[in-house]
Protein backbone atom coordinates (compact mmCIF):
# COMPACT_ATOMS: atom_id res chain seq x y z
CA UNK A 1 0.00 0.00 0.00
CA UNK A 2 0.98 3.57 -0.70
CA UNK A 3 -0.40 6.84 0.87
CA UNK A 4 -0.29 8.68 -2.09
CA UNK A 5 -0.80 12.18 -0.06
CA UNK A 6 -0.68 13.08 3.59
CA UNK A 7 0.64 15.88 5.94
CA UNK A 8 2.73 14.02 8.68
CA UNK A 9 4.94 17.44 9.04
CA UNK A 10 1.97 19.34 10.82
CA UNK A 11 1.35 20.27 14.26
CA UNK A 12 -1.51 18.28 14.39
CA UNK A 13 -0.16 15.08 13.51
CA UNK A 14 -1.70 12.77 16.25
CA UNK A 15 0.68 10.61 17.25
CA UNK A 16 3.33 11.81 16.16
CA UNK A 17 5.13 11.78 12.70
CA UNK A 18 7.01 8.62 13.87
CA UNK A 19 4.93 7.10 15.83
CA UNK A 20 1.84 7.35 13.24
CA UNK A 21 4.73 6.08 10.17
CA UNK A 22 5.48 2.83 12.78
CA UNK A 23 1.41 1.98 12.74
CA UNK A 24 0.91 2.86 9.15
CA UNK A 25 3.98 0.44 8.01
CA UNK A 26 3.10 -2.06 10.38
CA UNK A 27 -0.25 -2.11 9.08
CA UNK A 28 1.29 -2.59 5.38
CA UNK A 29 1.75 0.99 4.19
CA UNK A 30 4.78 1.26 2.21
CA UNK A 31 5.54 4.33 1.00
CA UNK A 32 4.39 8.40 1.89
CA UNK A 33 3.48 11.08 -0.51
CA UNK A 34 3.90 14.18 1.67
CA UNK A 35 2.11 17.38 0.35
CA UNK A 36 3.52 20.70 0.15
CA UNK A 37 2.04 24.37 2.05
CA UNK A 38 4.75 27.14 2.02
CA UNK A 39 8.29 27.21 2.74
CA UNK A 40 8.27 26.41 6.48
CA UNK A 41 6.05 22.81 6.07
CA UNK A 42 8.83 22.12 3.23
CA UNK A 43 11.69 22.43 6.25
CA UNK A 44 9.66 20.37 7.98
CA UNK A 45 8.92 17.84 5.53
CA UNK A 46 13.14 17.95 4.59
CA UNK A 47 14.14 17.11 8.25
CA UNK A 48 11.07 13.93 8.20
CA UNK A 49 11.93 12.49 5.40
CA UNK A 50 16.18 12.76 5.56
CA UNK A 51 15.59 10.22 8.67
CA UNK A 52 12.34 8.05 7.32
CA UNK A 53 13.53 6.44 3.89
CA UNK A 54 10.20 5.74 2.57
CA UNK A 55 8.67 9.06 2.65
CA UNK A 56 8.77 11.85 0.23
CA UNK A 57 8.66 15.17 0.27
CA UNK A 58 6.50 17.43 -1.98
CA UNK A 59 7.11 21.24 -2.31
CA UNK A 60 4.34 23.71 -3.41
CA UNK A 61 2.50 26.91 -1.81
CA UNK A 62 -1.21 25.30 -1.32
CA UNK A 63 -3.74 27.58 -2.82
CA UNK A 64 -5.35 28.02 0.04
CA UNK A 65 -2.05 29.16 1.53
CA UNK A 66 -2.38 31.98 -1.40
CA UNK A 67 -6.02 32.85 -0.45
CA UNK A 68 -4.36 34.13 3.32
CA UNK A 69 -1.46 36.34 1.86
CA UNK A 70 -1.07 39.14 -0.49
CA UNK A 71 0.45 39.01 -3.64
CA UNK A 72 4.25 40.41 -2.83
CA UNK A 73 3.92 37.32 -0.38
CA UNK A 74 2.60 34.77 -2.94
CA UNK A 75 5.38 36.07 -5.28
CA UNK A 76 7.91 35.29 -2.10
CA UNK A 77 7.14 32.18 -1.87
CA UNK A 78 6.54 30.95 -5.56
CA UNK A 79 10.62 32.45 -5.79
CA UNK A 80 12.01 30.39 -3.30
CA UNK A 81 9.86 27.25 -4.64
CA UNK A 82 12.01 27.88 -8.09
CA UNK A 83 15.11 28.32 -5.91
CA UNK A 84 14.72 25.00 -4.15
CA UNK A 85 13.56 23.52 -7.54
CA UNK A 86 16.63 24.47 -9.66
CA UNK A 87 19.08 23.91 -6.45
CA UNK A 88 21.46 20.66 -5.90
CA UNK A 89 19.49 17.63 -7.45
CA UNK A 90 20.00 15.99 -3.78
CA UNK A 91 18.04 18.81 -1.87
CA UNK A 92 14.76 18.37 -4.29
CA UNK A 93 11.97 16.94 -3.55
CA UNK A 94 9.90 14.40 -5.45
CA UNK A 95 7.10 15.80 -6.68
CA UNK A 96 5.72 19.46 -6.99
CA UNK A 97 2.45 20.74 -4.88
CA UNK A 98 0.03 21.42 -3.66
CA UNK A 99 -0.94 23.63 -6.31
CA UNK A 100 -4.43 24.12 -7.96
CA UNK A 101 -7.29 26.23 -7.08
CA UNK A 102 -9.70 26.49 -4.23
CA UNK A 103 -13.18 28.69 -4.82
CA UNK A 104 -14.70 26.11 -1.30
CA UNK A 105 -12.49 27.59 0.87
CA UNK A 106 -10.71 30.76 -0.10
CA UNK A 107 -11.96 34.10 -0.86
CA UNK A 108 -12.99 34.97 -4.22
CA UNK A 109 -10.57 38.00 -4.14
CA UNK A 110 -7.91 35.24 -4.19
CA UNK A 111 -8.89 34.15 -7.12
CA UNK A 112 -6.74 35.94 -9.79
CA UNK A 113 -3.76 35.17 -7.14
CA UNK A 114 -4.50 31.36 -7.27
CA UNK A 115 -4.47 31.48 -10.83
CA UNK A 116 -0.78 32.96 -11.38
CA UNK A 117 0.62 30.91 -8.35
CA UNK A 118 -1.05 27.55 -10.23
CA UNK A 119 0.45 28.73 -13.49
CA UNK A 120 3.87 29.36 -12.05
CA UNK A 121 4.20 26.32 -10.06
CA UNK A 122 2.98 24.39 -13.45
CA UNK A 123 5.91 26.08 -15.45
CA UNK A 124 8.22 25.53 -12.48
CA UNK A 125 7.25 21.63 -12.79
CA UNK A 126 7.80 21.38 -16.22
CA UNK A 127 11.15 22.92 -16.54
CA UNK A 128 12.08 20.56 -13.28
CA UNK A 129 9.80 17.92 -14.99
CA UNK A 130 8.53 17.10 -11.34
CA UNK A 131 5.13 15.17 -11.55
CA UNK A 132 2.56 17.65 -9.49
CA UNK A 133 -0.43 17.78 -7.05
CA UNK A 134 -2.99 19.12 -7.50
CA UNK A 135 -5.69 20.20 -5.16
CA UNK A 136 -8.67 21.21 -6.99
CA UNK A 137 -12.13 22.42 -4.92
CA UNK A 138 -14.99 23.53 -6.70
CA UNK A 139 -12.92 24.93 -9.67
CA UNK A 140 -12.54 21.58 -11.94
CA UNK A 141 -13.60 23.95 -15.39
CA UNK A 142 -11.26 26.63 -14.28
CA UNK A 143 -8.29 23.91 -13.72
CA UNK A 144 -8.62 22.27 -16.17
CA UNK A 145 -8.71 24.64 -18.61
CA UNK A 146 -5.60 25.82 -17.27
CA UNK A 147 -4.27 22.66 -17.27
CA UNK A 148 -5.20 21.77 -20.92
CA UNK A 149 -4.13 25.39 -22.61
CA UNK A 150 -0.46 25.38 -20.42
CA UNK A 151 0.26 21.78 -20.49
CA UNK A 152 1.01 19.18 -17.78
CA UNK A 153 4.65 18.11 -16.69
CA UNK A 154 6.09 14.77 -18.51
CA UNK A 155 6.37 13.14 -15.40
CA UNK A 156 2.60 13.44 -15.09
CA UNK A 157 1.04 14.03 -12.06
CA UNK A 158 -2.53 13.27 -9.38
CA UNK A 159 -5.15 15.27 -8.30
CA UNK A 160 -5.62 14.67 -4.71
CA UNK A 161 -8.71 13.82 -3.09
CA UNK A 162 -10.62 13.78 -6.16
CA UNK A 163 -14.24 15.35 -5.80
CA UNK A 164 -15.07 15.69 -9.59
CA UNK A 165 -17.97 13.66 -11.71
CA UNK A 166 -17.25 10.44 -13.44
CA UNK A 167 -17.27 12.37 -16.70
CA UNK A 168 -14.31 14.96 -15.32
CA UNK A 169 -12.45 11.91 -14.56
CA UNK A 170 -11.80 10.67 -18.79
CA UNK A 171 -10.49 14.45 -18.98
CA UNK A 172 -8.05 14.07 -15.95
CA UNK A 173 -7.03 10.85 -17.45
CA UNK A 174 -6.55 12.26 -21.26
CA UNK A 175 -4.62 14.75 -19.88
CA UNK A 176 -2.30 12.21 -18.47
CA UNK A 177 -3.27 12.84 -14.82
CA UNK A 178 -3.86 10.26 -12.13
CA UNK A 179 -6.94 10.27 -9.60
CA UNK A 180 -6.39 10.08 -5.75
CA UNK A 181 -9.50 8.96 -3.51
CA UNK A 182 -9.38 9.90 0.36
CA UNK A 183 -11.90 9.44 3.18
CA UNK A 184 -15.20 10.79 1.78
CA UNK A 185 -15.13 7.53 -0.53
CA UNK A 186 -16.01 5.46 2.56
CA UNK A 187 -18.72 7.69 3.64
CA UNK A 188 -22.50 6.28 3.15
CA UNK A 189 -23.40 9.09 1.17
CA UNK A 190 -20.87 9.50 -1.20
CA UNK A 191 -22.60 8.28 -4.13
CA UNK A 192 -20.82 11.19 -6.31
CA UNK A 193 -16.88 9.56 -5.22
CA UNK A 194 -17.91 5.69 -5.60
CA UNK A 195 -19.04 6.72 -9.50
CA UNK A 196 -15.81 8.76 -9.99
CA UNK A 197 -13.85 5.85 -8.51
CA UNK A 198 -15.06 3.50 -10.71
CA UNK A 199 -14.91 5.46 -13.84
CA UNK A 200 -10.61 5.77 -13.69
CA UNK A 201 -8.75 2.86 -15.32
CA UNK A 202 -6.70 0.67 -13.13
CA UNK A 203 -3.32 2.46 -14.19
CA UNK A 204 -4.65 5.76 -13.06
CA UNK A 205 -5.89 5.38 -9.91
CA UNK A 206 -4.09 5.96 -6.28
CA UNK A 207 -5.73 6.06 -2.37
CA UNK A 208 -4.53 8.82 -0.06
CA UNK A 209 -5.38 9.40 3.39
CA UNK A 210 -5.05 13.38 3.67
CA UNK A 211 -3.66 12.79 6.62
CA UNK A 212 -4.18 14.35 9.72
CA UNK A 213 -8.06 15.45 7.86
CA UNK A 214 -10.39 13.53 6.06
CA UNK A 215 -10.91 10.05 8.42
CA UNK A 216 -12.00 7.45 7.07
CA UNK A 217 -15.00 5.53 8.30
CA UNK A 218 -14.83 3.97 10.63
CA UNK A 219 -12.11 5.55 12.62
CA UNK A 220 -14.20 9.02 12.40
CA UNK A 221 -14.62 11.20 14.53
CA UNK A 222 -10.93 12.36 15.35
CA UNK A 223 -7.79 12.77 13.57
CA UNK A 224 -6.46 11.34 10.59
CA UNK A 225 -3.54 9.11 10.23
CA UNK A 226 -1.83 6.80 7.48
CA UNK A 227 -2.44 3.50 9.09
CA UNK A 228 -6.15 3.84 7.96
CA UNK A 229 -5.63 3.91 4.29
CA UNK A 230 -6.49 0.07 4.17
CA UNK A 231 -10.11 1.49 4.80
CA UNK A 232 -10.06 3.45 2.07
CA UNK A 233 -8.64 0.72 -0.06
CA UNK A 234 -11.48 -1.60 1.32
CA UNK A 235 -14.39 1.03 0.32
CA UNK A 236 -12.57 1.62 -3.52
CA UNK A 237 -12.06 -2.14 -4.13
CA UNK A 238 -16.26 -2.55 -2.80
CA UNK A 239 -17.13 0.52 -5.23
CA UNK A 240 -15.22 -1.04 -8.04
CA UNK A 241 -16.23 -4.67 -7.71
CA UNK A 242 -12.60 -5.80 -7.18
CA UNK A 243 -10.49 -7.27 -4.36
CA UNK A 244 -8.83 -5.22 -1.62
CA UNK A 245 -5.91 -6.97 -3.03
CA UNK A 246 -5.77 -6.20 -6.53
CA UNK A 247 -6.52 -1.93 -5.39
CA UNK A 248 -3.75 -1.85 -2.66
CA UNK A 249 -1.33 -3.41 -5.28
CA UNK A 250 -2.15 -1.24 -8.30
CA UNK A 251 -2.27 1.70 -6.24
CA UNK A 252 1.04 1.20 -4.85
CA UNK A 253 2.37 0.51 -8.36
CA UNK A 254 0.88 3.22 -9.77
CA UNK A 255 2.14 5.71 -7.27
CA UNK A 256 5.74 4.29 -7.92
CA UNK A 257 5.48 4.29 -11.35
CA UNK A 258 4.95 8.00 -10.88
CA UNK A 259 7.57 9.49 -8.65
CA UNK A 260 9.95 6.89 -10.37
CA UNK A 261 10.32 4.90 -7.44
CA UNK A 262 10.92 2.11 -9.10
CA UNK A 263 9.00 -1.60 -7.91
ZN1 LIG B 1 -3.40 18.14 1.35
Amino acid sequence: MFDAHCHLSVDRMVPSAEDALAKARAAGVRGFLLAGIDPDDWNRQWELATSQPDVYPCFGVHPQRVGEIDFDHTRAMVEQLANRLTGPVHLRPRAVGELGLDRAMCDSDSLPRQTWAFREQLALARAADLPIVLHILRAQDAALSILEADGIPKAGGLVHSFSGSADLVKRYVKAGLMLSFAGPVTYTNARRAVDACRAVPLDYLLVETDSPDQTPEPHRPGPNQPAYLPAIIEAVAQARGQAPSAIAEATENNARRLLRLGL
